[in-house]
C-alpha cells in the first residue's frame, strides 16, 4: 500500500476549508488513527481518509452541483434536493483527481461518510464513526457512551449512531435518505442477531 504524504495534503487542504471545518478535519484524522489502532487498520490510509473526508464541504451548494455536472459525478434527485449530502460523493472525486488517491477503500469511506450504508467496510466504519465522535463534537446525545463503544465494537457503534441520527431526523422523515435507512436496518439486525447468540 502506498504511503500518502499527510503534511503535504494538509497544506493544500487548508486553503479549501474554513477554520472550523479544518479543525474538525484534524480531529477526524486523529480519531481515524486511534480507531485504526484499536481495530487493526493501516494508520496512514485511515488518516488520509479522515483528512480528506470533508474536502468538498466548503464549496457553495450551487457550485457543488455545477462541478458534479462538469465532472460527470452522477447525483440523485434526493441529493439535488439535499445538497449538503453532495460533498461526500464530490469529495471522493476530488480526493481521486486532485489529491491522487487511488485506494478504493479510502474513496469508498469518503463517499459513504455522511449517510452510511449496509455492510460497510472496516474503513467506511472508522471514518463514519470518527466523524461523529471527534473531540470537537458536542451536540449529539450519548456521546460519552458512543465514544466508549467505538473502541470496543464498530458494528454496535454504527447501530447506536444510526438509531440516534434517524430519531433526530424523524421530525422530517422525507429528509432521511435511503442509504441511512438501509444502513440502520442492517446494523440493527446485526446487533440483535449477535445479542441473541450470546
Ligand atoms: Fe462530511
Ligand atoms: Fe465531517
Amino acid at each position: 500500500m502506498s504511503k500518502y504524504d499527510l503534511p503535504k495534503m494538509q497544506k493544500k487542504l487548508v486553503k479549501y476549508l474554513d477554520e472550523d471545518r479544518y479543525e474538525h478535519t484534524l480531529g477526524v484524522m486523529y480519531m481515524c488513527a486511534a480507531l485504526a489502532m484499536a481495530h487493526g487498520y493501516d494508520l496512514n490510509a485511515a488518516q488520509t481518509a479522515g483528512l480528506l473526508h470533508d474536502c468538498a464541504k466548503c464549496i457553495p451548494n450551487k457550485k457543488k452541483i455545477k462541478l458534479c455536472e462538469q465532472y460527470h459525478v452522477e447525483l440523485t434527485d434526493f441529493e439535488k434536493e439535499h445538497p449538503f449530502l453532495i460533498h461526500a460523493k464530490l469529495g471522493a472525486y476530488i480526493a481521486k483527481t486532485k489529491y491522487d488517491i487511488q485506494d478504493p477503500d479510502i474513496l469508498s469511506a469518503i463517499t459513504w461518510h455522511t449517510t452510511g450504508r449496509p455492510d460497510m467496510s472496516l474503513l467506511d466504519k472508522i471514518v463514519y464513526i470518527a466523524d461523529y465522535i471527534e473531540p470537537l463534537r458536542d451536540k449529539a446525545p450519548d456521546l460519552e457512551t458512543i465514544r466508549r463503544i467505538a473502541f470496543r465494537d464498530l458494528d454496535e457503534c454504527m447501530y447506536v449512531i444510526l438509531r440516534n441520527t434517524l430519531e433526530y431526523l424523524e421530525e422530517n422523515p422525507k429528509d432521511v435518505d435511503n442509504a441511512s435507512k438501509e444502513a440502520f436496518v442492517f446494523y440493527k439486525n446485526l446487533y440483535l442477531t449477535r445479542r441473541n447468540e450470546l
